[in-house]
Order: structure tokens, then C-alpha cells, then sequence
């Protein structure tokens, strides 16, 4: 089979509101959808959902690489994913997102060509994955209304709370919605590299009386060893996670060396798609650590690839796949890849991604 033609057309959905976490505000959500079509007339969907400062891609740039990549892979063999890196690689580096719509397309021709959703592609047999949602910084009070809305009006089961300007405000927050919400639903949060070492101990105890699972990237992303002091010194139940520190298979081989963290958050943007993620779960797997998959401002597309990844993979045990429920009308548009009730999600039994979108 040969690659014999590649499209890029813009996806843009509105946002039901801007987002804000510790290092910024999100506002919009534009993103690649890429469509690659091969001589045998199978064809793979794939998207690229940069933000600058999480990948130093913006739209514009995230377009340009996409551009030089399409150009590298006609003639080439899709079912070759370890080659289409190598190539990739050789053209840029790092760029995760404009390499992860690539990785997800072919992912998509090969299930298409095998006869198998993704999800099993990826060695997964059990297609449910139990999803969060998550809550953005504003009051504690407007947060913890958020909270209700999601518990008791769309029965979501386990809740991300962004954290990490002020921690009085965090700790009241999340009070609040512990209050509001009860015992029975899990809470994780998120700093977003908003806290240093002290901050972040002085906080842990408070979050395991409010019986937090677990902390997402308390410090920044660069700080490896703050990561493995927090790591040695916190004496509690709750989890410490990395995101922005993990990026590619490298990042999680360093983070294991040093024991930096019980959880790694893996996102196909930052990583560059299903290939190198389920390399990150096979390193955290070999090393005792568990993950996540995360997600950026991504459509249906992509969510659905890291779904997949989730069900496939025994080291990764959450999923924070919720971005598409954040655009106008609680829902990007596009049709397949999973059915959702709250936040369970079961993936098709439908060939590759088992979504269907003309560009
Ligand atoms: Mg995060």
C-alpha cells in the first residue's frame, strides 16, 4: 500500500467559554484535521491541536511543518509507523502535534486495513473507559457550581479541578466542591507548574483530608529534581503526576531514573502521537508507574486515538479525554469513534477510529 494523496483542512468549533489554568487562558479551539489517502482507497483521519505553550507550535507553524510532512509521505507505506517517525523525526524536531495527526491517520489506515478498531490494534480488548471532566480556574464559588452541574445534572463520576495561582483560593475551592459533591465522586488536580516544593507540601496535607487522588504538575515542567524531592518528601495518599514534564519516551525515562513522579499524564500532541504514547506507558509500566492520557483543545479525532491508547494500554489507568465536550453544545459535531454516557465512554467496534469525516 502507498500513500497517494494528503489533505489539511481547519477544523474550528467555539468554545462554550474561554478556559483559564495556572500559565494561561484558552480561547479558542482550532485545530488540522489531515486525511490521508493511499492507492488500495482506504483512508485515515488524524488532527493536530497545537498550543504554543505546551508544544511551540502555533496554528501557523503547526500548518508549515504539516505541509513539508505531506509532501515526505507520498509514495511512502502507511503500515510502516515506525518509518513514518524515523522520517518525521529527520524533517523536525519536536513539532508533537503536527507529528501526532500524521501517526493517528495511519493508525486509522491500519486499523481500516486489519479489520480492527484501534483500541485492539493497540493490544486493548475491553472498550469502556471511565472519563473526567474537567473544572477551569475562576471563584470558588463559580467552581463549585460547576461542579454540581457536572455531578448531578450530567452525571459525571470523577472530577479535574485546575489549580495553582493562589493555593488560599485553591484550598477553598476545593473544599467547597468536596462539600458540594460528597464523598463518592474522585477529585484530582491540576497546578499546571503553579506551586514550588514548599507550596506544594504545604498543600498535600490538606488535599488528602479532602481526599484528593492525586496532583497534576505541581512544579515547572523543566524541574526534574524539585519533582523527585516533592516525590521523596510528601507523606500522604495523594498521587503526584507529571504533564508538562513529559513530553516523549525520553522525558519518561528520565522521570522514571529520578522517581519523579506515580503518574505521568501522556498527551498524543505532546508526544507525537499513539506510536511514542504507548512507548511513554511502556516505560512507565517497566518502572512502576502509572499514567493518564490528557488531552488539548481536540476534536473528536484525536480523543478518540487517545481513548484507544487508554483501553490498550494496562499501565494507563485514567483518562482525561474531555475536551470536546467543551464546545458550544456540549459536543464538537463529529460523528463515531465512541459513545458516551456521562463520562463512560465506549469505544465502536468499528474499523481504525470508526469515524467517518469528509474533508
Ligand atoms: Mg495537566
Amino acid at each position: 500500500m502507498k500513500i497517494t494523496d494528503v489533505k489539511i483542512e481547519k477544523f474550528s468549533a467555539p468554545l462554550s467559554e474561554p478556559f483559564r489554568v495556572a500559565f494561561g487562558v484558552i480561547e479558542d479551539s482550532d485545530s488540522w484535521t489531515v486525511k490521508i489517502t493511499t492507492d488500495e482507497g482506504i483512508y485515515g483521519l488524524g488532527s493536530a491541536a497545537p498550543i504554543g505553550f505546551v508544544t511551540g507550535e502555533t496554528m501557523e507553524t503547526c500548518y508549515l511543518v504539516m505541509k513539508m510532512f505531506a509532501e515526505a509521505f507520498i509514495g511512502f507505506d502507511p503500515m510502516d509507523i515506525a518509518g513514518a517517525h524515523k522520517l518525521m523525526d529527520s524533517i523536525i524536531y519536536s513539532n508533537g502535534s503536527a507529528k501526532c495527526a500524521f501517526d493517528i491517520a495511519l493508525y486509522d489506515i491500519m486499523g481500516k486495513k486489519k479489520n480492527l478498531p484501534v483500541y485492539k490494534l493497540l493490544g486493548g480488548t475491553d472498550p469502556v473507559v471511565h472519563n473526567d471532566i474537567t473544572i477551569g480556574i475562576d471563584t470558588p464559588e463559580k467552581m463549585q457550581a460547576a461542579a454540581k452541574r457536572f455531578v448531578f445534572e450530567k452525571g459525571f463520576r470523577i472530577l479535574k479541578i485546575k489549580i495553582g495561582i493562589n493555593p488560599e483560593d485553591d484550598l477553598r475551592a476545593l473544599t467547597l466542591i468536596r462539600e458540594a459533591v460528597g464523598e463518592d465522586i474522585r477529585l484530582r488536580v491540576d497546578a499546571n507548574q503553579g506551586y514550588n516544593v514548599e507550596t506544594a507540601l504545604e498543600v498535600l496535607p490538606t488535599f488528602e483530608k479532602l481526599h484528593i487522588d492525586a496532583v497534576e504538575q505541581c512544579l515547572p515542567w523543566w524541574d526534574f529534581d524539585g519533582a523527585a524531592e516533592l516525590m521523596q518528601k510528601n507523606t500522604t495518599s495523594v498521587k503526584l503526576m507529571l504533564d508538562e514534564s513529559i513530553h516523549t519516551p525520553y522525558d519518561a525515562q528520565r522521570a522514571s531514573k529520578l522517581h519523579c513522579a506515580d503518574y505521568y499524564n501522556i498527551k498524543l500532541m505532546k508526544c507525537g502521537g499513539l506510536y511514542t504514547g504507548a512507548q511513554i506507558a511502556d516505560i512507565a509500566q517497566e518502572t512502576g508507574v502509572k499514567c493518564m492520557v490528557g488531552c488539548m483543545q481536540e476534536n473528536k479525532i484525536s480523543i478518540t486515538a487517545g481513548v484507544s491508547l487508554v483501553a490498550a494500554k494496562q499501565a494507563i489507568v485514567e483518562a482525561d479525554c474531555d475536551s470536546f465536550m467543551f464546545f458550544k453544545g456540549d459536543d464538537d459535531g463529529i460523528a463515531g469513534g465512541f459513545d458516551r454516557k456521562g463520562g463512560i465512554f465506549t469505544l465502536l467496534d468499528k474499523p481504525g477510529l470508526g469515524i467517518d469525516m469528509d474533508i
